[in-house]
């Protein structure tokens, strides 16, 4: 065992809520395949069906409309693969992806694999220096040929720097043209007010562990009149899009976890809000420079994300300074990305128009249910320290000649 340590990381992965668990793990010591015909089974389909109703009222959509998956990236997978094909095989002039540069890779590699494989071309929606797509930016998108467009995907909430994007106004202009929209609802879902019915949309990702439930399970809300080519193929469970048996546990607690965090979301949110606040003041005032990167207005929690805090500190590397805070007790994530051994700046902080030095000493602080002004304290008592070392790394490391390898491998998430 080590340690305590402050978990400051909640968007990477949230601590399961105590009733997601419970619930998970009351139903692991129960027998059943939910699709199987005798009693155990039938109760196993009745836990789903019950989980089904749970997910679909939290998020203000029919039961019908949930299709159980492993996760986020399975439900953006299969969102935008499966509408590509059954929008392509309705008619072959549709083969345009109206997306935004500024989604997770689990939507930007999924797009980059139809395009390298499939005949896919791609229309990168641009955001604005808030990292925010423009409804306007859709319009003339999809104006510029009609016929083409297959699908328009853009995230309701960014994972690095937290900003809400428009989403009803972005459905609404698609709508007009007959244009299916998707959303990677996965960092909203639980933060943020997400009403499926109301928001206009076609398709929605969401994840369990995001929402304080287990890893490995998630939903995409699609729409009866979806059409989607299925990605795996066996059993025919989840509308016939889905094959594979379901986790009954896991479903469970991810329902469990979706209700609370939804039902709890006002209350938390204004508490999130107000520990961001203090965060961000904080590491404001420590006196380095540190700017916020985003849409920041102290006190919102609508335009960004409650418990987000993307710091910028100059003359450091983020990489070095989460290491340093990590041994210091700290955890906590940057914005860069790993390829072929180089750190690269996030292709988020890039969107929007962030000079690459800057965007390389990104820092991004993430709250959640079990956040304490004593984590902000502990974070705001070893930023100085780590921030002094990383800033002396930083000098150290730009006046040696040598070319520079990292051992980060990770894509934010
Ligand atoms: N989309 C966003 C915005 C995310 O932040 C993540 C996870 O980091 C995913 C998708 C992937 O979800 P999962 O981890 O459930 O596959």
């Amino acid at each position: 065992m080590r340690d305590s340590f402050v978990y400051l990381d909640h968007a990477a992965t949230t601590p399961m809520l105590p009733g997601a668990l419970e619930a998970m793990t009351a139903q692991m010591a129960v027998i059943g395949n939910a699709s199987s015909l005798h009693t155990s089974g039938r109760l196993g389909r009745r836990v789903v069906e019950e989980s089904r109703e749970t997910g679909a009222q939290a998020l203000e959509a029919r039961p019908s409309e949930v299709l159980f998956t492993s996760g986020g990236t399975e439900s953006d997978n299969l969102a935008i693969k499966g509408t590509f094909w059954a929008r392509r095989d309705a008619d072959p002039r549709r083969v345009r992806l109206l997306v935004s540069t500024v989604e997770h890779h689990a939507v930007l590699d999924c797009v980059d694999f139809l395009q390298a494989h499939e005949g896919a071309k791609v229309t990168w929606l641009e955001v604005d220096h808030l990292g925010r797509v423009h409804p306007e930016t859709v319009r003339a998108a999809i104006e510029a040929d009609p016929e083409s467009v297959a699908l328009v995907s853009v995230m309701w909430a960014n994972n690095e720097v937290g900003t809400v994007q428009p989403i009803a106004e972005i459905s609404a202009v698609a709508h007009e043209f007959d244009i299916p929209v998707h959303s990677d609802a996965v960092q909203a879902a639980g933060q943020v007010e997400v009403n499926f019915a109301r928001s206009g949309l076609d398709l929605m990702s969401v994840s369990g562990h995001k929402v304080g439930g287990p890893q490995g399970v998630g939903a995409l809300l699609a729409r009866r009149d979806a059409t989607l080519v299925p990605l795996t193929h066996g059993g025919g469970q989840e509308r016939q899009v889905r094959s594979g048996t379901l986790d009954v546990p896991a479903i469970r607690g991810f329902a469990v976890a979706i209700r609370q965090a939804t039902a709890d979301l006002a209350v938390e949110s204004r508490r999130l809000v107000t520990l961001r606040d203090r965060l961000v003041r904080g590491a404001q005032d420590a006196g380095f420079g540190v700017r916020v990167s985003g849409d920041w207005e102290p006190g919102d929690g609508i335009g960004r994300l409650p418990g987000n805090a993307h710091l910028l500190v100059p003359g450091c590397d983020g990489d070095s300074l989460l290491y340093l805070l990590d041994a210091a007790g700290v955890e906590c994530s940057t914005g860069s990305a790993c390829q072929a051994g180089v750190p690269q700046p996030s292709h988020v902080l890039l969107a929007m128009g962030m000079p690459e030095q800057q965007a390389r000493g990104a820092l991004r602080l993430t709250l959640g249910h079990t956040s304490t002004d004593a984590d902000v304290d502990a974070f705001l008592a070893a930023l100085p320290g780590a921030v002094e070392r990383a800033q002396r790394a930083q000098v150290a490391t730009s006046t040696k000649t040598t070319s520079r390898k990292t051992t980060s491998t990770q894509k934010t998430r």
